[in-house]
């Protein structure tokens, strides 16, 4: 009877419900999992069959799904305010929210200007490094991005991105900008990747707004880790030319590498810091870019000097997601939560060490709560096969073409961390 209504949902949504990230017609294969309920790091089926969540739900979520402590805090706030417009007005959740965002980021990020997710936060600071240079009557129109790059699927995040699978159908409708490679390792050499970038400034200097980057991780590049003196002495040379910096914190913010923010690691305060995913737990959309009081100031004048940022989202900084946000630094604050997460991140470099028993296991590396390697296979699509053991045997992993990772909620616990590797390993050994 219950796997019957899985299977009822299942085609009711394929008759409405064109999926992000698909290819439907993979769908006459795959089945859809329609999820009933979810608690912690489980996620359960109509058959009430539970998969580990060890994706995140797309690197989202943070303390667990249906977290009593943020359900209670969504809850409380729904009977007051669910949202207002934020031009003109504004609510008690955003104030405390961007004081606290402030409070814990560098003194000179000072003003938070908010979205309801990512790809939106991407726009907002690329506009508004353009913008900065227009209102100082400087003639700026390039950005600079890393190689293998992810920024987000709007048209304006996707042209500083470079995952070919993503962009280069939309190619004819992109804006220009410039490349320059990222290092290859995480503690490796970086010397060739700072020449690239010292030419490429040589040329374009002065015509660049902005260099954006994801630091320490490339999340959607498969996991790549480079190393973060590189970020340090690139971000320098940059400033040198004028140049702004953007750091993509989307999805590595919020614990994801170790530290609350990967900015700490890397020395480097940016002229702009964006964040979303984790900034709710995984519950609601919002996204918020930090930025400076000088940039700030470039835009405050007379309305008719018409030097405002008018950007707007209509659900930007949308209440419930804000006393969502508040929910989760709470968590961080009270539940001692980075330094919690470095012991279970030993704990999992020490387990999927053991993966690398198997030759098919290459170029294992981990930083914070992600894990990632690469498995090595004759066999088509090895991504699909892995998420089909995955689920047999209860895990939602979703593999990045030949790249492995693990990114689970930080409620995990170290029983559950050994189950996933048992199970990588008897997958592994299938390949
Ligand atoms: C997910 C992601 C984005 C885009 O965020 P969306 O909310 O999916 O639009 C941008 N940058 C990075 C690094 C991301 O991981």
């Amino acid at each position: 009877m219950q796997n019957h209504i899985q299977e009822h949902l299942a085609t009711l949504d394929l008759a409405h419900i064109w999926h992000p990230c698909t290819q439907m017609k993979d769908h006459e294969q795959f089945p859809l999992i329609p999820i009933k309920h979810a608690k912690g790091v489980y996620l359960y089926d109509f058959n009430d069959k539970g998969y580990i969540d060890c994706v995140s739900s797309w690197w989202v979520n943070l303390f667990g799904h249906c977290n009593e402590y943020i359900n209670n805090a969504i809850s409380t706030q729904l009977v007051n305010l669910e949202h207002v417009i934020l031009a003109g007005f504004t609510h008690e959740p955003i104030i405390t929210l961007s004081s606290r965002l402030c409070a814990l980021l560098p003194d000179a990020l000072t003003k938070c200007f908010y979205a309801d997710n990512g790809s939106s936060a991407i726009e907002v600071a690329l506009k508004m490094s353009f913008h900065y240079f227009h209102n100082h009557g400087e003639k700026r129109n390039l950005f600079l991005a890393l190689n293998n790059a992810y920024h987000g699927e709007t048209i304006g995040a996707l042209s500083v991105g470079d995952v070919a699978l993503y962009k280069e159908t939309y190619a004819p409708l992109l804006l220009e900008s410039l490349r320059t490679p990222a290092p290859p390792t995480q503690f490796g050499d970086y010397a060739s990747a700072l020449e690239s970038l010292e030419q490429i400034l040589k040329i374009h200097g002065t015509q660049i707004c902005a260099f954006i980057l994801e630091p320490l991780i490339q999340c959607a590049g498969n996991m790549h880790m480079y190393n973060k003196d590189y970020i340090h002495e690139a971000c320098i040379l940059c400033k040198e030319y004028g140049i702004q910096i953007i750091f993509d914190e989307i999805a590595v913010g919020f614990g994801r590498t170790g530290s609350m923010f990967a900015l700490e690691q890397c020395g480097v305060v940016p002229d702009y810091l964006c964040l979303s995913k984790g900034i709710s737990g995984g519950y609601m959309p919002l996204s918020v870019v930090i930025t400076t009081d000088s940039i700030y100031q470039a835009f405050y004048a007379p309305y008719a000097t018409y030097k405002a940022f008018l950007h707007s989202h209509s659900y930007t900084g949308n209440t419930l997601a804000c006393a969502a946000a508040n929910a989760v630094l709470d968590i961080f604050l009270h539940d001692n939560i980075i330094a919690k997460n470095k012991e279970l991140s030993t704990y999992m470099q020490q387990e999927f060490a053991l993966l690398q028993d198997s030759n098919k296991v290459t170029n294992m590396r981990i930083c914070g709560m992600v894990v990632a390697f690469e498995v090595i296979t004759s066999k088509e699509r090895p991504n699909i096969f892995i998420f089909q053991e995955g689920l047999k045997r209860g895990l939602l992993l979703r593999p990045l073409g030949h790249t492995i990772y693990f990114m689970p909620p930080y409620v995990i616990t170290r029983d559950l961390i050994h189950y996933v590797v048992q199970c990588l390993k008897e997958i592994i050994a299938m390949l």
